[in-house]
């Protein structure tokens, strides 16, 4: 559902087009944030930490920890994965991994996911599982409130580790939806990514170890090649148990112990060892077309052996990238604010790879026809960094940055959360990597930090920009085929460069205050307290009010928002354009004397930051600070509200940059059909719909500014809300000061409605788009809404309900849906509205039978509500969902601003747990037959170029 509502507010905008940056897709973050110790010695494991191996080699890592209290994680890490696979078993780890859902020792069947959700825990948010090249984890987080509930969450880590059934009816059933899954994953960053990893990996064994197989490979896979699969490799000298939580350690190694001395290696057993991929020293290239994509792209990467952190030295190396990473993308910022760019996007990278390889990687996004001149400009950015190294202050600014995270570390160390600790103690299995703990990591990073010079960080990217292990990619899309250019021209191209008279960069230091003088503060006019949630609402003389909420759910995080009614509603069609953009172009030139870079490096250094935002009904600034940083990010609010300017050269270059993107429609079949949702949803209102050039047109940039001054420039529309680590005295001079000091007019303003409302009726819309295989569906069922604490639930359970519905029909019963999705909206402002998502990706050839099957479990809610064993599943989950959610700032928020939106009861949450618990199967029979009478039934389907002649539906 995140997906349409984000359509919904974004759609309006002109916004870049994301660049495919493959490279991060497949690169699952195993480089700790970490700190370090004594430079080639590895690091010894943090105390807190028992760890123990059984005589059978199974690992275990155990640690209480009470954030969150009640809970405990348990994970199962394998260092199996893909790269084991035999010629016969390509995908086979993954299948394998699904596998373990569909039938073990103790849960045959799809008993197991059935019992975790009558506990509470939900499929795939909390369960779930991944299968990577080189190995499988399971991750399982369980309520510890019952002592059964740690006791079989143990028997669930013992099946897991041994015990799947592998009955040959369960994997064929399964066989359709992992091919589903491929399906579900067939885009053009996908095709684009096999096609060069091979090439990138030298041809090496992971180049042909994709972890989900191929197609051929899935159909004829055979349950002998997983039974092998599981017999060979799922043993415990491989095999690690992480438990973090809420529990005994004692009592849970002496259970570890006992459970699992039974596991057994089989005789004769495999060598796991793999070959690592090797560095050949030669440079390759490849150039991709594929009709699917949008514009060009060219790509260098430089391999280099992969990091992990085991001792000082490692750490030191790590926090080298780091500062190469911070101040290479700080650089390609400056550079994109240049007038008359000469590319549309730009980064260079450092980050894991595959196969124990790590890339350097220069992308650039290029303009049609510019394409010498783009890389040219991209590469001259590498070329100045490795001819003249980095400058004294963007060193101490990038390592400052660094050291505040840390001893923001430090600070929240008592609040970390298991599931941060699990990740690292499976990183600590599968890798070998240093976990020394907090407070040691500290030390070590903050020397490791300090010793690093201006030398060191030169002689680093002469070293990682070597010219040799360098790949160039090109992926562009099919029509510019033949004027791509060539391995010898692009390397012209970089000879060139090298041979210019470049000048190093320049880094000017910025001492600047935010605000040089205080402005006059405004007083606190009235104060209004709900003590049952520790809130306060002032107001002040200007008539901003601000709500305020400490908490200790982190010990150093305040979050903020404002914001006030108004937002695009307020203003003609013919204003519309330079209303929805007006934040972006107006803030994105900066604030006060302050440029968009400035703002950015001083946030950057005072751990603060704000967004200025304009949508439908809002206009809001939603940021977060440390306490520390209270004052100015006050000071900021301050500025971004009084203080906006003009600035025509970044309205050019802008336009100038938003033209190259769109120039020409997008390639995507996804983003054919979501534009085709956004808009017959709302009935074609031009305010909906993806930007074209000509929108661009209807920009005025004068008027823009005028809009941002009034949106901002009253602070009598304003509620900010304020949660989080402050105290709750000495923070109202500064409300005072900052707040109370803003201008205001005598009136508030009011959102105005324009009537726009999903459209009615039943309408189906086919979208012909795309050469692969794929269909998408999207059901939106909506109408009129009674907005109130009752419906709310009903529409919350509905959704749940529906959810495990679609799940078990769609993909376990039809086999042909790898992850159906279901999504509720309801609204009381400006309109009473309710809408229902339902989407799935599919066969082509199967989506008539899908909706149909969808539109059957509807009717059966209709008619006869919701299971027993469904209720309780929602009971549970939503409960342990709500008491987490409960200790975030986070959630608090959104929660505080939805209300004074909508002028709720703050104090209907105390009875949120009951609300809950009063849904039954008869409220679900009575919403099914509320919210999805089918009335109002938008069917929008995605189907391949090809089917366009085959039907005329
Ligand atoms: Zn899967």
């Amino acid at each position: 559902m995140q997906k349409h509502t984000n359509a919904r507010q974004t759609s309006a905008r002109i916004t870049f087009r994301s660049i495919a940056f493959c490279l991060f897709f497949i690169s699952y973050g195993l480089l700790a944030q970490k700190a370090m110790p004594a430079d080639n010695e590895k690091i010894p494991l943090d105390k807190a930490v028992r760890t123990g191996k059984l005589p059978n080699g199974f690992t275990y890592y155990i640690r209480r920890n009470l954030k969150p209290e009640g809970r405990v994680s348990l994970y199962l890490a394998n260092k199996v994965g893909a790269i084991q696979e035999d010629e016969d078993q390509l995908g086979a780890a993954h299948f394998l991994e699904h596998m373990n859902f569909n039938g073990t020792v103790n849960f045959p069947k799809n008993e197991l996911v059935d019992y975790l959700q009558k506990i509470g825990v939900s499929f795939g948010a909390d369960l779930n599982a991944m299968t990577t090249f080189d190995a499988t984890i399971y991750q399982l987080p369980i309520p510890t409130d019952n002592p059964e509930f740690i006791k079989k969450g143990l028997t669930i880590m013992h099946d897991w580790a041994q015990g799947a059934s592998l009955e040959t009816d369960e994997i064929n059933a399964e066989r359709g939806i992992i091919l589903e899954e491929m399906r579900s994953r067939d885009n053009v960053m996908q095709r684009t990514m096999m096609q060069y990893t091979p090439v990138v990996l030298n041809q090496s064994k992971y180049a042909s170890r994709w972890p989900i197989g191929t197609e051929e490979s899935i159909k004829k896979m055979t349950p002998e090649a997983i039974r092998r699969f599981h017999h060979d490799w799922y043993r415990p000298n491989l095999q690690a148990l992480v438990v973090v939580g809420d529990i005994n350690v004692d009592e849970m190694e002496k259970q570890i112990r006992k459970q699992f001395s039974d596991l057994k290696n089989p005789v004769n057993e495999r060598s796991a060892e793999v070959d690592k991929v090797k560095l050949a020293g030669k440079n390759n290239f490849i150039s991709i077309t594929d009709k699917e994509a949008d514009g060009t792209m060219i790509m260098v990467v430089v391999k280099t052996p992969e990091i992990v952190v085991r001792t000082i030295a490692d750490y030191k190396e790590t926090f080298k990238r780091q500062i190469f990473n911070d101040i290479m993308s700080d650089r390609y910022n400056v550079v994109s604010l240049n007038d008359n760019l000469q590319f549309i996007g730009a980064t260079v990278n450092i980050s894991p790879f595959l196969g124990k390889i790590d890339l350097l990687s220069g992308m650039v996004a290029l303009k049609p026809g510019q394409y010498e001149d783009g890389f040219k400009a991209m590469w001259r950015e590498h070329e100045i960094a490795k001819r003249f190294g980095f400058t004294e202050n963007e060193i101490k600014t990038s390592k400052k940055s660094i050291l505040d995270g840390l001893a923001l570390a430090l600070i929240e160390k008592s609040n970390a959360q298991s599931s941060g600790y699990v990740d690292e103690y499976v990183r600590v299995f599968l890798t070998d990597e240093a976990a020394a703990g907090i407070v040691k990591e500290n030390e070590i990073s903050i020397a490791a930090v300090n010793e690093i010079t201006q030398a060191d960080m030169h002689e680093f990217i002469k070293r990682m920009m070597s010219d040799t292990n360098r790949d160039i990619i090109i992926t562009s899309a099919e029509k510019y085929k033949d004027v791509l250019p060539n391995q010898a021209a692009v390397e012209s191209w970089m000879q060139e460069v090298a041979k210019e008279d470049l000048k190093p960069y320049n880094d000017k230091k910025d001492n600047r205050p935010l605000m040089a003088k205080k402005p006059s503060p405004g007083k606190v006019k009235s104060t209004k307290s709900i003590a049952s949630l520790s809130i306060t609402e002032l107001t002040l003389s200007n008539g901003l009010k601000v709500i305020l909420k400490p908490t200790k759910y982190r010990n150093d995080q305040i979050v903020i928002n404002g914001f006030g009614p108004g937002g695009t509603s307020i203003y003609s069609d013919a204003d519309f354009e330079s209303a929805a953009n007006a934040t972006e172009l107006i803030s994105g030139a900066g604030v006060g004397e302050f440029s968009k870079i400035d703002i950015s490096k001083i946030s950057m250094a005072n751990q603060m930051g704000i967004n200025p935002i304009i949508d439908e009904n809002y206009q809001e600034l939603m940021g977060s600070c440390i306490t520390s940083s209270l004052e100015k990010q006050l000071q900021l609010i301050h500025l971004y509200m009084a203080k906006p300017k003009l600035d025509t050269n970044y309205y050019a270059n802008w336009v100038d940059r938003t033209k190259a993107e769109l120039a020409e429609p997008s390639n995507s079949p996804q983003s054919s059909s979501n534009d085709t949702i956004i808009s017959v949803f709302h009935n074609y209102n031009p305010r909906f719909k993806t930007a074209t050039i000509e929108d661009l047109k209807k920009i005025n940039i004068n008027r823009a500014f005028e809009i941002y001054k009034e949106r901002f420039g009253n602070a009598r529309n304003f509620t900010f809300v304020i949660i989080g680590s402050f105290n709750p005295k000495t923070i109202t001079p500064l409300l005072e000061t900052y707040l109370g000091s803003l201008p205001s007019l005598p009136n508030k303003d009011s959102i105005v409605n324009l009537n726009i409302h999903p459209a009615p009726g039943k309408i189906t819309k086919m979208v012909y788009k795309g050469n692969g295989n794929l269909s998408n569906v999207t059901m939106i069922f909506s109408g009129k809404y009674s907005y109130g604490v009752k419906n709310n639930m009903q529409l919350i359970a509905l959704k749940s309900i529906l959810d495990y519905k679609l799940t078990e029909r769609l993909r376990e019963i039809e086999s042909g849906v790898y992850s159906p999705s279901v999504s509720v909206n309801y609204s009381k402002i400006p309109n009473n509205d309710y809408s229902v998502f339902i989407s799935f990706s599919c066969s082509p050839d199967n989506y008539e039978r899908l909706i149909a099957a969808t539109l059957d479990e509807v009717k059966k809610l209709k008619d006869n509500g919701a299971l027993l064993t469904d209720i309780e599943k929602f009971h549970e989950e939503s409960m342990r969902h709500h008491q987490i959610m409960l200790k975030e700032n986070y959630f608090w928020m959104s929660y505080i601003t939805r209300s004074y939106k909508n002028g709720d009861n703050l104090e209907n949450i105390l009875e949120y747990e009951k609300n809950i618990k009063n849904i039954q199967a008869n409220n679900i029979k009575e919403a099914a037959n509320t919210f999805l009478s089918g009335d109002n039934l938008i069917k929008v389907i995605l189907l391949p170029e090809n089917y366009a002649t085959k039907s005329n539906k």
